[in-house]
């Protein structure tokens, strides 16, 4: 039976796990990835849209990952319009001159962000490894832990495992870590549509007494539409026209008509946290440790920022030799991203509760509370720099620098 030799394993090559290798890659540290899914994005990822906030673009530019998007694989994000529902009052602009910023946060593809992510991961000596894990055993006194991944026995053995396996990790479950887990009992179905009056670099947040409804530019006249609704096995057996007149009633006709709608994706949406983000030579990151309602495009953000401390912290270590699988550093680790997890889920939890009540007295209460931000520049500008990913203190890699 082979034994590989790391000292960080990180398993799950998504997004997160995919970033935080290459945050790796330059450090005096041999790393693995290891996923069962191909390391081709086209053949394992869904091609979901997401917001990439500005905060975000400065680190997986630092990584060298957003130089190779080509320019249509992006767009910027110059206003948000967030609005109640269709004939109330309640609406805010976000802009991003007035934030002083070139954009407020960019929209890119899954698959297109996942390539780059590989192909700047081919420039680096990362191994990446195709195999699922399976468990793994501790030896305390060699400061190990050894996998086991795969069916032909392959064993990889590390100092430190990074859980980077998504929301149902195997990782958490074989260190026995229980799960908070919040069922909003709804679901997001995810369409890009083509509209006939496009606002470009302007996305909207539009709440509805059924669910919020985000759209997002994605080029020339096309939007990519988040639905978040409790009835998405209604909306996914609709044909295309009566899904496209049934999105028409639910946002309004700020886009004006829509005119063709891609086949419906649909994901459940629930708020997850590991009660532990760390155990003896593990630690979790991205949706193992916490998994939030995409309401606000804030998930994968979240994860990076995981990452960047991560790997700062991981750098500290190797210049000061310290050990960095030992509990303390670990649990040091767990402390400083506390507070921005924490921070980051009740704004995304607080913004499905108060915008998905029927209670009349709520209802008003939200028109009242988008006018408010939009009347209070302070209040706009706290709220813009928490969704822009440039709330201080910034780890290096989002102030641009590798770790
Ligand atoms: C509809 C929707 C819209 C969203 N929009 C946004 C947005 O606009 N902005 C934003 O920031 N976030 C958004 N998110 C959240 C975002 O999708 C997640 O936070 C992000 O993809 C998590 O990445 P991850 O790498 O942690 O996990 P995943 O992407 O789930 O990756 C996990 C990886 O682990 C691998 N794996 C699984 N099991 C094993 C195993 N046993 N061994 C080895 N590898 C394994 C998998 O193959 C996979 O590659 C959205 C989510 C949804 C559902």
């Amino acid at each position: 039976m082979s034994t590989h030799r790391h000292d960080v394993v990180i398993c799950g090559g998504g997004l997160v796990g995919a970033s935080l290798a290459l945050a790796l890659a330059h450090l005096p540290l041999d790393v693995c990835l290891l996923d069962p899914a191909p390391f081709a994005p086209p053949a394992r990822a869904d091609d979901r849209t997401f917001t990439i906030a500005q905060g975000s673009k400065r680190a997986l530019n630092a990584l060298g990952a957003w130089p190779r998007l080509s320019g249509g694989d992006f767009q910027p994000i110059t206003e948000i319009e967030v609005s109640d529902r269709v004939g109330r009052i309640g609406l805010t602009h976000i802009l991003a001159y007035e934030q002083g910023v070139d954009a407020l946060g960019f929209v890119t593809g899954n698959t297109a962000l996942l390539a780059a992510l590989y192909e700047a991961l081919d420039a680096t000596t990362v191994t990446r490894r195709a195999g699922r894990f399976d468990g793994f055993i501790q030896d305390a006194d060699a400061g190990v832990i050894t996998l086991a991944c795969g069916q032909d026995g392959e064993r990889i053995a590390c100092r430190l495992l990074v859980g980077a396996d998504g929301t149902h990790s195997a990782v958490r479950a074989a260190c026995g870590i229980g799960v908070d887990c919040h069922d909003y009992g709804r679901e997001a179905i995810v369409s890009n549509c083509r509209v006939s009056r496009p606002r470009p670099f302007t996305a909207f947040e539009r709440f509805t007494d059924n669910g919020p409804v985000a759209a997002l530019p994605i080029g020339d006249d096309r939007y990519t539409f988040v639905i978040s609704r409790a009835d998405g096995e209604q909306w996914q057996a609709l044909d295309e026209q009566g899904f496209l007149e049934r999105l028409a009633d639910t946002f309004g006709d700020r886009l004006g008509r829509l005119l063709a709608a891609s086949p419906r994706l649909r994901f459940p949406l629930i708020r997850q946290h590991a009660r532990e983000w760390v155990a003896p030579r593990v630690v979790l990151i991205g949706n193992a440790a916490h998994t939030l309602h995409p309401v606000a495009g804030q998930g994968f953000n979240l994860g990076l920022r995981d990452v960047a401390v991560l790997a700062e912290r991981l750098s500290e270590a190797c210049r000061a030799q310290t050990d960095y699988g030992d509990r303390a550093w670990l649990a040091d680790y767990a402390r400083a991203r506390r507070a921005d997890v924490a921070y980051t889920t009740r704004f995304t939890d607080g913004l499905v509760r108060l915008f998905t009540p029927r209670l009349p007295a709520l209802a008003a209460a939200r028109g009242v509370a988008l006018n408010l931000v939009d009347a209070l520049p302070g209040l706009k500008r706290a709220l813009a720099v928490r969704t822009m990913g440039l709330k201080a203190p910034l780890p290096k890699l989002f102030r641009g620098i590798k770790p």
